[in-house]
């Protein structure tokens, strides 16, 4: 059941749809950095709330980021998961 946000598929027909008015209503800009997306530094949806957190696909919750900058806020997110998250455990995160 919805809780009255509406999701960006009420508005677009396609995730390339919401794409393309994303782009025009940031200027063309990485909402992160600011620095405008080119070909080799396309945008990437991310989500200013994290799923992973409580966000949601609502329009509002969405804005373009470059990859790298998108990753950059991820794994700043996912420090305070794991801080939490190991905090019981033996930090052996390193694999092989
Ligand atoms: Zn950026």
């Amino acid at each position: 059941m919805r809780k009255g946000k509406l999701l960006y598929l009420d508005y677009f027909g396609s995730k390339q749809e919401l794409v393309q008015h994303l782009i025009t209503q940031q200027d063309n800009q990485c909402y992160l950095c600011m620095e405008p997306f080119t070909k080799g530094d396309p945008p990437t949806v991310d989500h200013i709330y994290p799923l992973s957190r409580g966000g949601t696909w609502a329009i509002d919750n969405l804005a373009l980021a470059h990859r790298v900058c998108n990753q950059d806020k991820d794994s700043r997110v996912l420090q305070c998961v794991l801080q939490w998250s190991v905090s019981g455990q033996a930090r052996n995160v390193r694999t092989v």
